[in-house]
């Protein structure tokens, strides 16, 4: 790839955002650095706005403002503040947009990328999960790519490529099992966050870390690849893999199974989806199998992982459950990480949720639009809210 290509980094200070700014930092000459997007932690956007010489710099907090423009005086680079600024910063045209920033936020700058029909690399889950056939459409209306970035994600599509999708039996992905693969099931209740914050084998941003340790994470990861391949619930597979390095397998009706297998380093997927059509050199560590030695495989209890449930109900029942689904499963994990309810706490919160909005025929929606989403987003989080202030998830008899 020749051509300079304009890039912009939503999330830029996050697990996922750093990885990708190592990557264009290796090949300045490559890439116009359009706009770099990040929190609370305007330190480090500034700092990696000069690096890449950023067009722009945006912090989501108008709070953050001044100190972000105090650490870019004099470098001419530009800077905002607030949501607002980070979708007007997506509407700057781009050729490759990465959208990594944590939770439902993430969608509407991903969505404004769109519009330029280039290539938007796609960590955010949330904007699958809460608004797949939307967001699809829209890139198809704007003539756009999408490009899975997570790991499992990034795995099925190259398994994918030259494949027929209607030869696809099934497909696997992959779960670590999380902080707590091997707790007894008796001691879960108790799990703490320091506990639940610890990873087996990725290095990752906090939220997701503990939603892997509750399974949320592959629960959404099993929704996203309904949503991003097409494929249906049962063809849909996860099984544990405590050694993290097989990310997904696609099975075809010839009975092949293609593994996907890669280091515990996100530049892989990263690096995909940055050189793709084409394979550049990604700085990664190769594979020594020999030192790996064997590779494991177990069932994934539904009774020790409920959320994997709740996918499943997700996929089968689609309009707005997703956005619902994800919506509880915020709320969930900032009631966990504010200590106001317990672990296992999360999957029944979200449950009851769903139950009530099924239950008032709230999730069925026949097409999906940005304005739905963001309503049932709003709603979810408030009925879960609700349940959390009144403590009415114990009282109610659900835990
Ligand atoms: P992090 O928490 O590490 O980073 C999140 C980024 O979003 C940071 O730049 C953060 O800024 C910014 N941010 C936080 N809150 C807001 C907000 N309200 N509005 C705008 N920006 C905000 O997350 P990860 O990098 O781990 O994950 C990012 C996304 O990618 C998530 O959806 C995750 O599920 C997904 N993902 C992550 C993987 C990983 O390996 N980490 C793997 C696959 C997918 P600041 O830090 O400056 O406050
Ligand atoms: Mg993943």
């Amino acid at each position: 790839m020749s051509a300079v290509r304009r890039v912009s980094v939503f999330g830029a200070t996050g697990s996922i955002g750093e990885n990708t700014v190592d990557l264009i930092a290796r090949a300045p000459e490559a890439y116009n650095v359009v706009a770099l997007t990040g929190g609370r932690n305007v330190a480090r956007l500034a700092e990696q706005a000069k690096v890449l010489n950023a067009d722009l710099a945006v912090t989501a907090f108008e709070e953050c403002y001044a100190d972000l423009a105090a650490h870019l005086e004099g470098s001419g680079i530009e800077v905002a503040a607030g949501q607002a600024a980070i979708a007007d910063a997506a509407d700057r045209p781009t050729d490759w947009a990465m959208s990594a920033i944590v939770g439902a936020a993430g969608l509407v700058p991903g969505l404004r990328t769109l519009r330029h029909g280039g290539i938007l690399a796609l960590a955010n889950k949330e904007s699958l999960v809460t608004a797949g056939p939307y967001l699809l459409a829209e890139a198809k209306r704007h003539g756009a790519t999408i490009l899975p970035v997570d790991s499992e994600h990034s795995a099925v599509f190259q398994a994918l490529v030259g494949e027929d999708s209607a030869a696809v039996e099934r497909v696997i992905i992959t779960a670590s099992g999380g902080a707590f693969r091997d707790w007894p099931l008796e001691r879960l209740s108790e799990a703490t966050l320091a506990e639940a914050c610890s990873h087996p084998n990725w290095d990752m941003g906090q939220r997701i870390t503990i939603d892997s340790a509750s399974l949320f994470n592959k629960a959404m990861e099993l929704i996203e690849t309904k949503e991003f391949f097409g494929f249906t619930s049962d063809q849909i597979e996860t099984v544990i893999h405590p050694e993290s390095l097989i990310h997904a397998l696609v099975g075809f009706r010839d009975g092949a199974l293609m593994a996907h297998l890669g280091p515990h380093d996100m530049r892989h997927a990263i690096g995909y989806a940055l050189h793709w059509p084409e394979r550049g050199h990604v700085p990664v560590d190769r594979l020594d199998l020999a030192a790996i030695g064997s590779l494991n495989f177990r069932t994934a209890d539904p009774e020790r992982y409920p959320a994997l449930t709740l996918a499943r109900y997700v996929m089968e029942t689609g309009g707005l459950s997703g956005a619902a689904f994800n919506a509880a499963k915020e709320a969930a994990l900032d009631a966990f990480i504010g200590g106001k309810i317990g672990f296992l706490d999360m999957a029944r919160l979200v449950e009851t949720v769903l139950e009530r909005l099924a239950g008032d025929n709230s999730l069925k929606c026949d097409k999906l639009t940005l304005d739905r989403v963001l309503d049932m987003d709003h709603v979810a989080r408030k009925i879960a809210q609700t349940i959390v202030d009144g403590d009415r998830l114990r009282q109610s008899g659900a835990s």
